[in-house]
């Protein structure tokens, strides 16, 4: 890219495009160094790894991750990368640990803090980009020209949104997931609750000086926010998030600019809209209709196992065993609910097209009513199946258990730190803890 944008914001080159292929996770795997990634992860222009859309969409596992970085460095749970790894893992386990998984779209314990009601949209300003805050302002034009934003900046986003604007954190949740690439309900909605003190003991609140410390050298002016509401102490901004209301929007450089649009409004329109990206993006099957797709599978062999590969486990295709019928589905009414941007839905597709046989759009109810489909086709789990694929899919075949990288705790851990504790309790050697998962994968 390396736009005028990409230059005025200092986003560094391998944050700019993300290819959706596994050469390309791999490559950015290859270029991790665990000491330089320690020592910069925090800036902005740090030495982050990217893979995050990677590992959303099951292009590549944590395991793997972990495995093919041990194989030219020394890792150990005190390696900072490691830990990260284990944040990922540690949202998804609290999230697997909820009796139902829209649970997390609620407060996980009561937020104790302001008493007032925060708001249900998120302000025009904010989606905008034109709040006269440049930390947000910026950060919120480079979501929309990339799909990705640094943790930093998604945590200064989220405790702007809700401790000084006083938008619900559902609110600001719902529209980063629409328009990042590594949208992962977990990871996301989790980490708004944290910021917000309902997963977590007490508020995430940042400062001008924060911010001044990590925005990038080559960029600085683009995000230092001296002289604006945020440029205050954090004893000043600890009572701000519990007494004041929204401070509002101040004046600022920037214009404005327009959010992209989502794929969502009528099951029509998404069917519409969703069959035209995929066109550009594939010559597979693209269809609604369940008649199409009897007259399509009667072409293939008919013993053959089928493989059903949803947008969370886009895993590189075996080419040991049985040939496998590869297909690809997307569950049109679970998007409604949680619509996503252009941009990720043709990150989506463009994967999809590369790794199965044809591509299945539409109500996957029907899909299921496919005679002699339900016990024989398997599902790929690489995470925990999100907004209505679980049950469908759990109702046509066996679903299979996500592949884990840390020892997995027996009850819900409240915290990071307990989660963390308990996994190196579970298996003390990170090293023999790799060799062991990578053994049970080949199993
Ligand atoms: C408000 C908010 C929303 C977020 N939404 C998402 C989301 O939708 N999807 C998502 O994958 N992550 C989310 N995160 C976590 C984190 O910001 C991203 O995983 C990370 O910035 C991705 O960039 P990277 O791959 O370059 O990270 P790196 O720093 O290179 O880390 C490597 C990997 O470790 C994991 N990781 C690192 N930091 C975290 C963290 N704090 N929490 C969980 N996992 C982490 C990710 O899988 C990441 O890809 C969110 C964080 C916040 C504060």
């Amino acid at each position: 890219m390396n736009s005028p944008l990409a230059q005025q914001l200092g986003i560094p080159t391998h944050l700019q495009q993300f290819e959706p292929t596994k050469q390309a996770a791999l490559a950015r795997v290859a270029a991790i160094t665990p000491s330089t990634y320690a020592r910069t992860r925090n800036a902005l222009d740090g030495a982050v790894t990217g893979l995050s859309p990677y590992l959303t969409h099951g292009i590549l596992s944590l395991n793997e991750v972990a495995s093919a970085v041990a194989q030219k460095h020394r890792l150990s749970y005190e390696d900072k990368l490691v830990f990260e790894l284990g944040w990922r893992e540690f949202f998804h386990h609290a999230w697997e640990s909820t009796p139902q998984p829209s649970d997390i779209l609620k407060n996980m314990r009561p937020m104790n803090l302001w008493q007032g009601k925060y708001a249900e949209a998120l302000p025009a300003d904010i989606r905008e980009g034109r709040t006269g805050v440049p930390c947000i302002d910026s950060a919120v034009r480079q979501l929309y020209a990339t799909g990705y934003l640094h943790n930093h900046a998604r945590m200064w986003i989220a405790s702007y949104c809700i401790h000084f604007r006083k938008v619900h954190w559902r609110a600001g949740a719902d529209w980063l997931y629409a328009h990042l690439l590594d949208g992962d309900l977990a990871s996301n909605h989790l980490s708004w609750q944290w910021v917000a003190s309902s997963f977590s003991s007490k508020p995430y609140l940042f400062n001008a000086e924060n911010v001044g410390k990590y925005a990038p050298q080559s960029a600085f002016k683009a995000w230092v926010s001296r002289k604006t509401k945020i440029d205050d102490s954090y004893e000043a901004l600890d009572e701000m998030a519990r007494s004041s209301g929204d401070v509002g929007a101040e004046p600022g450089e920037h214009e404005g600019v327009q959010e992209p649009s989502m794929l969502d409004s009528t099951h029509e329109d998404f069917l519409k809209q969703i069959s035209l990206l995929a066109r550009i993006h594939t010559e597979k099957f693209a269809t609604n209709s369940v008649v199409s797709l009897l007259q399509w599978r009667s072409t293939q062999t008919p013993d053959q196992t089928i493989e059903l590969v949803h947008p969370w486990a886009m895993s590189e295709r075996t080419t040991q065993g049985k040939p496998t019928l590869r297909i690809g589905i997307i569950h049109a009414p679970a998007h409604q609910k949680l619509p996503w941007s252009a941009k990720r839905w043709a990150f989506v597709l463009q994967r999809m097209q590369d790794i199965v046989d044809a591509v299945w759009i539409g109500d996957v109810g029907k899909l299921a009513l496919v005679q002699g489909w339900p016990g024989r086709a398997k599902v790929i789990s690489q995470a925990t199946l999100h907004e209505g694929y679980r049950e469908l899919l759990g109702r046509m075949t066996q679903l299979q258990p996500s592949p884990k990288l840390f020892a997995q705790p027996t009850k819900l851990c409240g915290s990071f730190t307990k989660f963390y504790e308990q996994a190196q309790r579970g298996e003390r050697d990170f090293q023999r803890l790799l060799a062991l998962a990578q053994q049970s994968q080949l199993l």
